[in-house]
């Protein structure tokens, strides 16, 4: 029988299938922002809730709006020290 809470917080109602076709990059943004490697296991849920996929929605650009802005900072900071010493650079 097909299980069809919640695979992250168990609630009832969990319409998104994980495993479905065109799902893949869901489980994808699940390992990196948790580091968890989600796999199909027919004793498992493979099911999300629409809350998870607004929390894990909300941390995928949680994650790129940290690694831009810290890109854009570094290259500040590397411009600024070749304009203060370019003979180091
Ligand atoms: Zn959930």
């Amino acid at each position: 029988m097909r299980i069809l809470n919640c695979r992250i917080c168990s609630r009832a109602d969990a319409p998104i299938d994980l495993f479905g076709p065109g799902n893949g990059h869901l489980v994808r943004q699940i390992h990196s922002i948790t580091g968890v490697e989600l796999s199909y296991n027919n004793e498992i849920s493979g099911q999300m809730c629409t809350t998870c996929l607004d929390n894990l929605q909300a941390a995928i650009k949680f994650r790129h709006r940290c690694i831009i802005t810290e890109k854009q900072n570094l290259e500040r900071i590397e411009c600024r020290l070749a304009r203060i010493a370019p003979q180091i650079q």
